[in-house]
């Protein structure tokens, strides 16, 4: 009953003023009718009229706070936070992570499911139907307030058809993910590759608010990243923009998983780090990581690898700082292509941040063209391993809060 309330509200809001004010009050909340009327220019009964009909969908709340200064107590408005509900799924090689959060962003539930291998596409897609059944009853929410699922998924994604064309760690092509949990959940889906996701979420929630561009990375089992340009997410012109894993950082490098060789993904994803360690371990490097693994090289982990570099590794140690030196030459071509006001890192590989943050900027700091461009703000993800999932839920809200009217006003 509420979702259908929201529903028609939120057609109703494909309207420039409503979604103008919806905004105001999720991004300054609370908030009074007179601090919105003078922030949108719109008259004092026009906001009235339009925040009746917020109230009426119960999206929006009335607070009796602040002091008067005599005459009436101003009523504050804030988003009804309670109420409604959004689902987010990131798919990766090998997990499948799903969140369920308020539509502020509050995570309530979160499970992680391995996905097994040589999964077929109906099995991914089962697989994905059982998780949001389970986060959603898990929650103690009412299903008729989750208002979306956002899916974050690796490798190419068409996002018109909201459809996996190729998710390469899976070995899947053309998966119908939106027309089969729309069929399945009758709820709005959207799905966007996993980096594009990723910056959506630091956009709306994390390091990226408020900034006009930045470039945010998800370094894990691949890299990859999504471009913010004049506040929105860019996708390129065939879903392609952002596969920055696949950059060629060394044209006699090691050969990559996309078939050309000395690729970004090759020198600093999670994979590329562990087998620069099983490499030196195998040529007899001393470090504690023999120990930590029973001598076993088929059991050594980023995670071993990053509490070792914690113990004063210098294996350890040495191989991360070297994946920074790469990232930063990554960076660095990014820096150039786009000049972004800010470089965002999230992903599994991030969780070592702090042996990676010294060697990225150091790199940056060298090979930058120009002064400004050397002091580009690199820092983590707000979210670290959440980032892909926060960025799920972020492509419902974006569905819910902007209209097209104001994406074609805010164009002009
Ligand atoms: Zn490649």
């Amino acid at each position: 009953m509420a979702r259908n309330i929201l529903r028609g509200s939120f057609k109703l809001m494909k309207s420039i003023n409503r979604s103008l004010i919806l905004n105001i009050i999720r991004e300054r909340g609370p908030i009074s009718r007179a601090e919105i009327a003078k922030l949108t220019k719109l008259t004092p009964p026009t906001v009235s009229s339009l925040v009746k009909e917020l109230l009426l969908a119960e999206i929006v709340i009335e607070l009796s706070l602040g002091e008067s200064s005599g005459g009436r107590k101003p009523t504050l408005l804030t988003l009804n936070e309670e109420m409604f509900h959004v689902v987010g799924m990131d798919i990766g090689s090998q997990n499948l992570k799903i969140i369920l959060t308020s539509i502020t962003g509050k995570i309530l539930n979160k499970l992680v499911y391995p996905i097994p291998d040589r999964s077929s596409s109906d099995e991914l897609l089962s697989l994905m139907k059982e998780s949001i059944r389970s986060v959603i009853a898990g929650s103690g929410v009412d299903v008729e307030n989750v208002v979306g699922i956002g899916v974050g998924m690796h490798g190419i994604v068409d996002v018109d058809q909201g459809a996996s064309i190729f998710a390469p760690n899976l070995n899947l092509q053309n998966i119908p993910i939106k027309d089969e949990l729309e069929k399945e959940f009758n709820m709005i889906v959207k799905v966007e590759n996993d980096g594009r996701a990723m910056s959506l979420g630091e956009l709306w929630f994390g390091n990226g608010a408020g900034l006009d561009s930045f470039v945010c990375m998800n370094v894990g089992l691949g890299i990859g990243a999504g471009i913010i340009i004049n506040g929105r997410l860019y996708h390129g012109n065939h879903f392609i923009s952002g596969e920055i894993g696949h950059m060629v950082i060394d044209i006699d490098g090691p050969q990559c998983t996309c078939g050309n060789y000395g690729c970004l993904q090759t020198f600093a994803s999670g994979p590329a780090i562990v087998e620069s360690v099983k490499k030196e371990m195998r040529l007899g490097e001393a470090t504690l990581l023999s120990e930590m693994t029973d001598g076993n090289l088929e059991d050594l982990t980023g995670e071993l690898i990053y509490e070792a570099a914690l113990k004063g590794d210098s294996l350890a140690k040495n191989t991360l700082q070297q994946a920074g030196r790469y990232l930063g030459v990554g960076i660095t071509n990014l820096i150039h292509t786009v000049n972004p006001r800010r470089i965002i890192i999230g992903g599994g590989v991030s969780n070592a941040g702090d042996f990676l943050m010294e060697s990225i900027i150091q790199t940056v700091n060298q090979r930058a063209l120009t002064q400004p461009a050397k002091q580009t703000e690199i820092m983590l993800s707000k979210f670290g391993e959440d980032a892909t999932a926060m960025g799920a839920v972020a492509l419902i809200l974006a569905e819910l809060f902007t209209s097209r009217n104001s994406e074609r006003a805010a164009a002009h």
